[in-house]
């Protein structure tokens, strides 16, 4: 009796092993299997158009490329009004991963859905229509806009960063689930820097950061983002003291791939 009691203990926990080393084993092989089937495609899509891909080293857009395939498994997309196309769970991914391309932790994991629009949109507490936001629901952006700010035909300004911007401080502050060490630590010294500029701000300095950073911290947090990468020599010169904050935080710095650029052309003032 005692011996079939201790079989049946061992093939329980046999069986227990098995579920928790075989099946990651086994889902990771089928990812690591379909990674080699879209690597290409999603080279190309992020070659064609998203210029902060193109400026980085064959190394890093390998990595670049895995990060936001990764990304796009681990989430469910939504298209409101508008068909779907391969470039879109690529591009938006891509935004989230470029956003978090010097840190650890990328998945924005809390979050499953990703909404997007093909027009602007209502919510009940906004009196004009939004182009974007973020609640524990989801992330919802407009596609026109995202594509503007992708292609930097807004000045300053790229939807999709902001978004993941609030995103992905609602991960690391509100809901903890996804949290990367440094940015959460780092994220401390970066307030202290941005609350003094927010503060003058709003008593009527003015910045490149623009009127909008001035509503309340997430949106500064946010815009100051947007401008770190769509505008970095301009915020260097006119707020070095937030841009190194960002360049630490975000463990990247946008003017070394314009260094190189003016280095070879024999220019290196920034
Ligand atoms: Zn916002």
């Amino acid at each position: 009796m005692a011996g079939i009691l201790l079989i049946t203990i061992v093939l329980f926990l046999v069986f227990a092993l098995y579920l928790v080393i075989g099946i990651p084993y086994r889902v990771r092989r089928l990812l690591l299997h379909h990674y080699r089937n879209d690597a290409t495609a999603y080279h190309q899509i992020l070659q064609t158009h998203f210029r902060y891909y193109n400026r980085l080293t064959s190394a890093e857009k390998e990595r670049f490329v895995w990060r936001t395939f990764q990304f796009v498994n681990s989430k469910r997309f939504h298209y409101v009004g508008l068909k779907e196309r391969d470039e879109m769970p690529v591009l938006v991914a891509a935004t989230a991963v470029q956003l978090s391309f010097g840190l650890e932790n990328f998945e924005l994991s809390f979050f499953r859905d990703i909404y997007i629009f093909k027009n602007d949109y209502f919510l009940t507490q906004y009196k004009a229509p939004i182009q974007g936001h973020v609640n524990r629901h989801g992330i919802y952006l407009t596609w026109p806009h995202f594509v503007k700010g992708m292609n930097g035909m807004e000045s300053n300004a790229n939807l999709g960063l902001h978004e993941m911007a609030h995103a992905y401080t609602f991960v690391n502050f509100v809901t903890g689930c996804g949290v990367d060490k440094h940015f959460s630590k780092e994220f401390k010294r970066y307030m202290k820097v941005a609350k003094t500029i927010y503060l003058e701000m709003n008593a009527g300095r003015k910045t490149i950061l623009g009127h909008y950073a001035t509503l309340n911290m997430h949106e500064f947090w946010a815009v100051s983002v947007e401008v770190f990468f769509e505008n970095p020599v301009l915020l260097y010169h006119e707020l070095p003291e937030l841009f190194q904050s960002l360049a630490k935080l975000l463990q990247q710095n946008p003017l070394n791939a314009i260094r190189k650029k003016t280095l070879s052309a024999n220019y290196s003032s920034i």
